[in-house]
């Protein structure tokens, strides 16, 4: 154990998860790689937990990180803030949302946490549908409407939170069904529940559920539920921390999957559009979002230095068609995980979009999640140069490929080799 893993533990809480039975320190990165204390080099398999949207280290953004740094630091909503402004109207024209308007927060969490309050403020209730095996954060009311237990450490929620059936496709009482069938399943029970209560504020769904083990409803089912929450007047919040700025490879926003409807009411996002530096936000329609009688601030959300951050990073993003090569190669990865995994009794499943990969471990021969597994290729895979992450309900059988969304053909090659004696060595 290295000393500073000493010191983590004797002064960080006990709660705070950490990967590796000999956790790693991370000094630096480049393009789809970064390198820990001792001089390992990894493959970056999980984008330091999905927030290196493009590349690690990226030039663009480490310059205009330094340049406004350079210039201003402070940080204030009270005065105006040109990069907050320009990175905001691209964001509104990006969302898909008509007449949007954006508000920056620091985190992922205070973004759910700003659509509860928007939500419940505009509906006049406090009741809000969250989907079972869900994750929107670690705040109070964040943790309320996270369905996904092993996240979730207190009922105490100031929110009366209504879980909803439909975001695991492959596991769950409407598993057996085509896909019609377990939309028409899932529409039917939200339905019934929408029938015996009243009204609630919103519904709050990841297109992806992406701490659950990335796992995903078949497509249309929000478009179909929507149709049956308008009915009722509930707002659609599309939680796309994860799943946003073109991941899924087929579409920018996740909620693309689920756009028969029209776009959702209401979205947040965080992690990549930083690459790293903290930004978070909640787009909404106008009305929703200046539904508040009060006024409100933010100290930190919008710092001009993450602002430019997140500039420099989407410019780059769109500009080298990022969405594009997550499907290509995130196409071609999983075409060769599944030929790898074809080889391994204990692999349930491999599913994914665009660079949003999920490698789900069983006991072999069962459907039993084997989280002992997961934890073994993690750490073989570690061993072997490359970094991954894992994820699911219940148990942590599931493992998350995220990299950074630049990731190359030979990179994806390789990446797969590893975790293919990975899995061999955990066998
Ligand atoms: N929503 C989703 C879907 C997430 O995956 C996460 C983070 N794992 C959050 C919200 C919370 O974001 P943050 O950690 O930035 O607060």
């Amino acid at each position: 154990m290295t000393d500073l893993y000493t010191r983590h533990q004797a002064v960080l809480p006990d709660w705070l998860a950490l990967y590796y039975e000999d956790p790693i320190e991370i000094t630096h990165g480049e393009g789809r790689h970064v390198w820990d204390a001792k001089g390992n080099k990894y493959l970056d398999f999980f984008g330091g937990i999905l927030t290196t949207m493009t590349a690690h280290a990226l030039p663009e953004v480490t310059k205009a990180v330094s340049e406004q740094a350079g210039r201003i630091i402070h940080s204030s909503t009270l005065y105006l803030n040109r990069p907050m402004v320009e990175l905001a109207e691209r964001v509104a024209q990006l969302s898909g949302i008509p007449d949007a308007r954006v508000f920056f927060t620091t985190s992922g969490t205070e973004a759910n946490d700003t659509a509860l309050l928007l939500a419940t403020a505009y509906r006049r209730s406090n009741q809000i549908l969250a989907m079972r095996n869900s994750y929107h954060g670690r705040s109070f009311s964040a943790v309320g409407i996270t369905g996904n237990k092993g996240w979730s450490p207190t009922s105490l929620s100031p929110l009366q939170t209504l879980y909803v059936h439909g975001g695991v496709r492959t596991r769950g009482p409407y598993a057996d069904l085509d896909d019609a069938a377990f939309i028409d399943a899932c529409v039917e029970d939200l339905k019934d529940l929408l029938g015996h209560v009243r009204p609630p504020a919103a519904l709050i769904a990841e297109p992806i559920q992406g701490v659950g083990g990335f796992t995903a409803p078949p497509d249309g089912l929000y478009a179909a539920f929507r149709e049956v929450l308008q009915q009722h007047g509930v707002l659609w919040i599309s939680d796309e921390v994860q799943t946003g700025w073109g991941r899924t490879g087929e579409h920018f926003w996740g909620w693309g999957a689920h756009a028969a409807s029209g776009p959702p009411d209401m979205l947040t996002f965080a992690k990549g559009i930083g690459n790293g530096m903290s930004i978070g936000g909640v787009v909404a329609r106008a009305e929703i979002m200046n539904c508040l009688d009060s006024n409100s601030i933010s100290t930190f959300g919008g710092s001009p230095v993450t602002m430019a951050a997140g500039l420099a990073n989407l410019t780059y993003l769109l500009e080298h068609d990022l969405q594009g090569n997550a499907r290509r190669v995130g196409g071609l990865l999983v075409e060769r995980l599944r030929a790898v995994a074809a080889q391994f009794g204990g692999v349930r499943e491999v599913r994914g979009r665009g660079l949003m990969i999920g490698v789900e471990l069983v006991e072999p021969g069962t459907d039993r999640a084997n989280p002992r597994a997961a934890a073994a290729v993690l750490e073989a895979a570690r061993e072997e140069g490359l970094l991954i992450g894992k994820g699911g309900g219940h148990d942590t059988s599931v493992l998350r490929i995220a990299p950074p969304l630049s990731l190359t053909v030979a990179e994806a090659e390789e990446g797969a080799s590893i975790l293919e004696h990975a899995l061999r060595r955990a066998q």
